[in-house]
């Protein structure tokens, strides 16, 4: 019989990061880009500390939340444990979790509406930090989710830049689950491009290869990472 590997010479390296990993350089690859171009955000959202740890030991530095008070309670012992992780905001952020939502994340990707640009003008009086912002277009206009209407993005940002002082470094967006997604990840690429912004926050699990393909600079993957989430969000 073989031996067993030597665990403590072996890093544990999920296979879901290291298939996404695959995958993005092969999509850099096609689309002409450099890996170095494409940020994978590691999406750990309702997966605990145990289950992040071994992502991060495989080297991953950027992960993603949706919620805030979720985050606060799980990032800031494994941040403290490993230097060097950014944190991302990827959920709808309440005015009232500004506070909270600037001290620990490192970017903050659904700025959609006057009410959240004034909140983070005032807190950005008060803390040192300044996270990225994204605004989230609701490409596929669905009432249901969150994001400025396309019609309305160029005026929104240029109220976020102009009203509020905010420094807007990309678009973000979540085309409708039952749509083809890459007449969305081309509109917004079409938006950020004429309003000069040079990141692009898109694709998820089932279709980041396809964002790359329209210039993702930010990708945000949860499932093929790490594994299907113990509850719905
Ligand atoms: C959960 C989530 C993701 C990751 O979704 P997967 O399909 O698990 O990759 C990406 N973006 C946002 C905004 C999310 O809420």
């Amino acid at each position: 019989m073989m031996p067993p590997p030597d665990a403590s010479l072996t890093p544990p390296s999920p296979s879901g990061l290291d298939a996404v990993e695959h995958e993005i350089a092969r999509a850099c690859r096609d689309a002409r880009r450099d890996r170095a171009t494409v940020t994978l955000i590691a999406v750990s959202k309702t997966f605990d500390a145990d289950a992040i740890a071994p992502v991060i030991a495989s080297g991953q530095r950027v992960f993603g939340e949706n919620r805030v008070q979720e985050a606060k309670g799980k990032w800031p012992e494994l941040m403290a444990r490993t230097p060097g992780i950014a944190l991302h905001l990827i959920g709808p952020l309440q005015s009232n979790k500004v506070k909270d939502a600037v001290a620990l994340f490192d970017a903050i990707h659904a700025v959609d509406r006057d009410s959240l640009c004034e909140a983070l003008a005032k807190e950005f009086a008060r803390q040192p930090r300044r996270p990225e912002l994204f605004v989230q277009i609701n490409t596929g206009e669905e009432p249901q989710k969150a994001g400025v209407a396309p019609m309305e993005a160029d005026a929104f940002i240029a109220r976020c830049r102009d009203s509020y002082d905010l420094t807007i470094s990309g678009l973000m967006c979540i085309p409708p689950a039952d749509e083809a997604p890459a007449p969305h990840f081309a509109l917004t690429a079409k938006i950020a491009a004429r309003n000069g912004l040079a990141k692009l926050s898109m694709g998820m699990s089932a279709d980041f290869a396809t964002a790359i393909q329209f210039g993702a600079t930010h990708v945000r993957v949860g499932s093929a990472i790490f594994g299907t989430r113990p509850r719905p969000i």
